[in-house]
């Protein structure tokens, strides 16, 4: 008989080598959302549908990318997430598309594109999405993250900010989290106000140039309120020394702001008044809030938003559309969470193994599973080709609390061995009489079901 053949040809060895499969790995600044991550999700997701449902919120999705020029336009260019961080390419036809780093503008070109003007207002929506950025990845800062989202377009109403705040804020007090977290609110005035007190801070800070920091620099030719929220020590100083904008706000401007705090107070909702919160977009105008960190500040805000009444002409609209808006950020809300020990409600538990052996076992046991599964009962088994004892094991290791047990003398008499997992205890119980029994035993309170109209 031949030996197998065995090559020790070096060209050959470093052929296989090169055959050898690529282990793959999440890119820098992506990252897999696993089971137990996807319970803290699903809590978040649940807030957000029954707080937005509560309050007249519709869903809503836009494409993951879009042509560029929605967000250049509508975040505005000189803006950190415009300038740095786009994930930005170029169609077979040339076209610049961008994956979305936030909700927002895409949402207002939809409500351009299609006539939602036509329709009663405002127009409440709602979308829970993943964005992308080209951020330096860091703990709370990715490439991809998630948000959950709430925009309200066509009416300017101070009511509206503050409902949206307070709305904001129970969904944190819903995860169990509100105590990590400070509100934090500001206005920026009517577009006009902001426009003068931006030429102020512009005169103020230009023959102090130099003492800014390079970031500040940029910024005083192309944003200059960002100068405002500047981490840098020296030009912290010099902000305390900038003009104000209490001292810019028209009569027009106080009124929407002192009505928002007003409300705000009504609604019990706890905020800090702060006077350097700008926030990074270009499009704000009057109220805007961010949800901070309570021992961090401004770094890893979990969220914040604002009244954006020019955008929609910036995108296109040929009238104005009056608009709030706020995003959080999943991953750091889920960060919080995690952080103080929030429990998850574990819904995904099986409750039922069911294990067997030889072929028409089987196919009982996979006619039980499924009639089980209707039931409302989650039901596991018939996988695999293991014995019964490791059947049994698996079954230990999913934590089932019960096991049906069917060989073929079991199919042939119509029975089936129920076993109590945790005191390792069976009997035998006649098939007819199996699903009532299991149901009893489950509880009709833990069967998972559900219909389509609910
Ligand atoms: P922004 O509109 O930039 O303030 O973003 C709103 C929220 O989204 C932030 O408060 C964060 O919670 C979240 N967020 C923004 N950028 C990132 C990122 N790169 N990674 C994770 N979360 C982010």
């Amino acid at each position: 008989m031949s030996e197998p053949f065995v090559s020790n040809d070096p060209a050959t060895k470093a052929d296989q080598e090169k055959e050898k499969p690529k282990k793959f790995q999440t890119l820098r600044g992506f990252q897999d959302l696993l089971p137990a991550d996807h319970d803290l999700y699903t809590l978040i997701k649940k807030s957000v549908r029954h707080r937005g449902r509560q309050s007249g919120f519709r869903r809503i999705t836009t494409p993951t990318m879009e042509e560029t020029g929605v967000f250049e336009r509508g975040l505005g260019e000189s803006t950190d997430v415009v300038s740095k961080e786009m994930f930005t390419m170029e169609s077979r036809s040339g076209k610049l598309m961008t994956l979305k780093p936030e909700a927002t503008a895409g949402i207002v070109r939809a409500y351009i594109e299609h006539g939602m003007q036509t329709l009663p207002q405002p127009v409440q929506l709602y979308s829970i999405e993943p964005q992308f950025r080209y951020d330096r990845p860091q703990k709370g800062r990715y490439r991809q993250f998630h948000q959950y989202d709430f925009e309200v377009l066509g009416e300017r109403d101070p009511s509206i900010d503050a409902q949206i705040i307070h709305m904001s804020w129970k969904i944190l007090q819903d995860l169990g989290i509100e105590d990590r977290l400070d509100i934090q609110i500001n206005t920026l005035g009517t577009p006009i106000v902001r426009k003068k007190y931006t030429e102020a801070l512009k005169d103020f800070f230009y023959d102090k140039k130099q003492h800014l920091s390079a970031d500040s620099q940029k910024r005083l030719e192309t944003n200059p309120l960002r100068i405002l929220d500047s981490k840098d020590e020296d030009d912290q100083i010099l902000v305390s020394m900038a003009p104000k904008m209490k001292d810019f706000m028209d009569e027009e401007s106080t009124k929407f702001y002192e009505a928002v705090k007003s409300y705000l107070k009504e609604l019990k909702v706890p905020f800090y008044e702060n006077e350097s919160l700008v926030r990074g977009l270009d499009y704000y105008c009057d109220t805007v809030f961010e949800v901070w960190d309570r021992s961090l500040g401004s770094q890893n805000a979990v969220g914040g938003g604002g009244r954006y009444d020019g955008l929609g002409t910036v995108l296109g609209s040929p009238n104005p559309i009056p608009a709030f808006g706020c995003a959080f950020g999943v991953e750091r809300v889920m960060g919080h969470m995690k952080d103080s020990g929030i429990e998850t409600p574990n819904k995904d538990g099986v409750q039922v193994f069911v294990a067997q052996l030889g072929e028409e076992a089987k196919k009982k046991a996979i006619k039980i599973a499924t009639e089980l599964r209707d039931m409302g009962i989650h039901a596991v088994g018939g996988m695999g080709k293991s014995s019964m004892k490791a059947q049994l094991k698996m079954a230990d290791k999913r934590n089932a609390p019960w096991a049906i047990i069917l060989g073929e003398v079991e199919v042939r008499e119509e029975i089936a061995i129920l076993r109590n997992m945790k005191l390792g205890k069976q009997h035998k119980v006649e098939m007819k009489d199996l699903y009532k029994e299991i149901l009893s035993l489950v509880g009709k309170e833990n069967l998972d079901t559900y219909s389509l109209g609910e």
